[in-house]
C-alpha cells in the first residue's frame, strides 16, 4: 500500500468535513499553534465525533496509511507527510458530574473551557498554564498542572479512557487495563483518545500571580526563589522564568524590553497564608510587577500569562533530582549567550508519590524541571538545536531524565533517543511490546514515536 490518500474515500462515511492538498479549508485546518511546523496529510477528516474518529482509522487501516492527531497544535512533535489526520478540533463536548467531581471531555476540548465549565460547579481541573492547550493532548504527556505538588500529575486522575486503537476498535480503558497505564504518559502511540473521564477538585479561587524582579535582581531573585521551594508546602506550586519581553506594544509597561525574573506562584490556601509564605521572596527587593492576590479560579491563566498566539518555538528540558548553588551557575552560563526563555518549575511533593494507575511517567523523584525555550528560524531545519545540546550537557550532572511534554520541536529533537530520555528503560520496553501488540505497523507513528518491540 502507499503512503498516500489516493484511494477512493467515501466522505459520506464521515459526519464531519473531509479535506485534501488544494481544497478549500485545507489550510486552515492543518494550522496549528506550532508554527515552525505543520502537518502534511494526503487527507484531513475534521472529527465530529468518536465515530467519525474510528471510521478515519478504519480507513487508514485498509490502506496501509499512518494516522496523525491535532487538536491544538501546541504539541506537534513528528509532522506528518502523507498519511491521514484526524482534526478533533469540533469536539468540544463537556460533561460535568458535580457529585462524583467528575468530567468527560471529548478529544477536542481546550484547559480554558474546562476550567470555565467546572467552575461553575465550584471545581477545577488539573490544568497546566495554557488556557489554549488541548486537555487530551496535555494528560497524555502526564500533564503536569498549576498545583502539581498538590495534586501530582492530571494523568493520575484519569479515570476513564476511551481510545480507538489501530484495528479499528473502540475501547473503553479503566485503571488495570494493561493500555491504561501506557497512553497516559506516551501522548499518542496507542490510538486517538476520543474521550476521557477524569476527575476535577473543589477548587473555586486560588492564591497566586506574579513577582517579576528587573535584570540587576534576576540572579539574587533566583537564588531567593531555589532555597525558599525547600522550605513551602505542598500546596504550592511555583515557576521561575527568566526572559527579555520584546519591545512590542502588546507587552505592556514597565516590562517591555526588559530582561527580568518572573516568579510564577499558585497556592491553594487562604491570602493571609499566602502573604506570609511568600514574605521572602518579596523581601528580594523592589518588584516591577507583584500582582499576587486571591483570584477566581477561571483567572489562573494569568498566572503564567503564556502566549495566546501561534509562534514558532523549540525547547529542551532536564528533569533535575536537585537544584544547587552549582547548577544555578552551571544554567546561567550555558544560557547566557542564547536568547531563549528559561523556566524552572518546583516539583517534588505528590508529583513523587504517583497514582494507582501507574501512568507512563518516569522519574518521579525528579524536585524541579528546568526548561529552555528558543524560536527556531525560518531555515532551522530539522536538527536539534545546538543551543539545546549545550545546555543539556551543561546540566547533565543533576539530570534524572527529561519531560516529554515539555520537549517542543520536530525532527531530531523527536527522535528516538529524545523520546526515551522520558522514560525509564523498563518502562520503554514494556511500552515498545505493547505497542508491538496494538500498534504493530506504527500506524500512530506521528508522535513522539514508540517503535513496536521485534
Ligand atoms: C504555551 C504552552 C504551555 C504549556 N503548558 C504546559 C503545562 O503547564 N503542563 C504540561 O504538562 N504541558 C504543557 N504544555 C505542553 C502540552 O501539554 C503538550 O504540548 C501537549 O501535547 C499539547 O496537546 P494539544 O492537544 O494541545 O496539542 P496537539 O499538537 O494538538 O497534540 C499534541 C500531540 O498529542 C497527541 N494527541 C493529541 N490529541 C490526541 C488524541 N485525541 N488522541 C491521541 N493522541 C492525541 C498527538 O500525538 C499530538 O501530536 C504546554 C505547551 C505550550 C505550547
Amino acid at each position: 500500500m502507499g503512503n498516500t490518500a489516493e484511494q477512493i474515500i467515501d466522505t459520506t462515511a464521515f459526519t464531519g468535513p473531509v479535506f485534501r492538498p488544494g481544497d478549500t479549508g485545507y489550510d486552515a485546518e492543518i494550522a496549528g499553534f506550532q508554527a515552525a511546523y505543520t502537518h502534511r496529510p494526503a487527507l484531513v477528516v475534521g472529527a465530529v465525533h468518536a465515530e467519525d474518529v474510528r471510521s478515519a482509522v478504519e480507513y487508514a487501516a485498509r490502506h496501509g496509511l499512518p494516522v496523525a492527531v491535532q487538536a491544538t497544535g501546541h504539541g506537534l512533535s513528528v509532522a506528518a507527510a502523507g498519511g491521514v489526520l484526524i482534526s478533533t478540533r469540533r469536539m468540544t463536548d463537556i460533561r460535568i458530574d458535580p457529585e462524583a467531581r467528575i468530567a468527560r471531555v471529548a478529544a477536542g476540548v481546550r484547559a480554558g473551557a474546562l476550567v470555565e465549565a467546572a467552575a461553575q460547579y465550584g471545581l477545577a481541573p488539573l490544568n497546566g498554564s495554557s488556557p489554549s492547550v488541548g486537555v487530551v493532548g496535555y494528560s497524555l504527556g502526564g500533564g503536569l498542572g498549576l498545583l502539581a505538588r498538590q495534586f501530582g500529575y492530571a494523568g493520575d486522575h484519569v479515570r476513564i479512557i476511551e481510545l480507538v486503537t489501530a484495528d479499528g476498535r473502540v475501547r473503553m480503558l479503566t485503571p488495570g487495563d494493561e493500555l491504561f497505564g501506557a497512553v497516559l504518559g506516551s501522548g499518542g502511540n496507542f490510538g486517538v483518545v476520543t474521550a476521557l473521564e477524569l476527575e476535577l477538585v473543589p477548587i473555586a479561587t486560588v492564591y497566586g500571580g506574579q513577582v517579576v524582579f528587573d535584570a540587576p535582581l534576576v540572579e539574587q531573585a533566583l537564588e531567593a526563589w531555589k532555597d525558599w521551594t525547600a522550605t513551602v508546602p505542598e500546596e504550592l506550586t511555583s515557576t521561575v522564568t527568566v526572559l527579555t519581553f520584546p519591545p512590542i506594544p502588546q507587552v505592556p509597561e514597565p516590562l517591555r524590553g526588559r530582561y527580568v525574573a518572573s516568579i510564577r506562584i499558585a497556592y491553594n490556601g487562604s491570602a493571609e497564608e499566602g502573604e506570609r509564605l511568600v514574605a521572602p521572596l518579596r523581601a528580594v527587593g523592589d518588584r516591577l510587577k507583584d500582582d499576587l492576590r486571591v483570584m477566581p479560579y477561571t483567572e489562573s491563566h494569568t498566572i503564567h500569562s503564556d502566549p495566546d498566539h501561534p509562534h514558532a518555538y523549540a525547547a529542551t528540558n532536564a528533569l533535575l533530582g536537585e537544584f544547587t548553588g552549582e547548577t544555578l551557575s552551571a544554567l546561567l552560563t550555558a544560557t547566557e549567550p542564547i536568547q531563549a526563555v528559561v523556566d524552572i518549575r518546583h516539583l517534588g511533593g505528590a508529583l513523587r508519590r504517583g497514582g494507582p494507575a501507574g501512568i507512563a511517567v518516569d522519574n518521579r523523584d525528579a524536585e524541579y524541571v528546568v526548561r529552555v525555550i528558543t524560536m527556531p528560524g525560518p531555515d532551522a531545519g530539522d536538527a536539534v538545536p545546538a543551543e539545546h545540546a549545550v545546555v543539556r550537557a551543561a546540566l547533565a550532572p543533576w539530570t534524572v531524565g527529561h519531560s516529554l511534554n515539555f520537549l517542543y520541536g520536530a525532527g531530531a529533537a523527536a527522535d528516538e533517543a529524545q523520546t526515551r530520555g522520558g522514560y525509564t528503560p523498563d518502562t520503554y520496553a514494556r511500552l515498545s511490546a505493547l505497542k508491538a501488540k496494538y500498534d504493530p505497523r506504527n500506524m500512530f507513528r506521528f508522535n513522539r514515536n514508540i517503535e513496536p518491540a521485534d
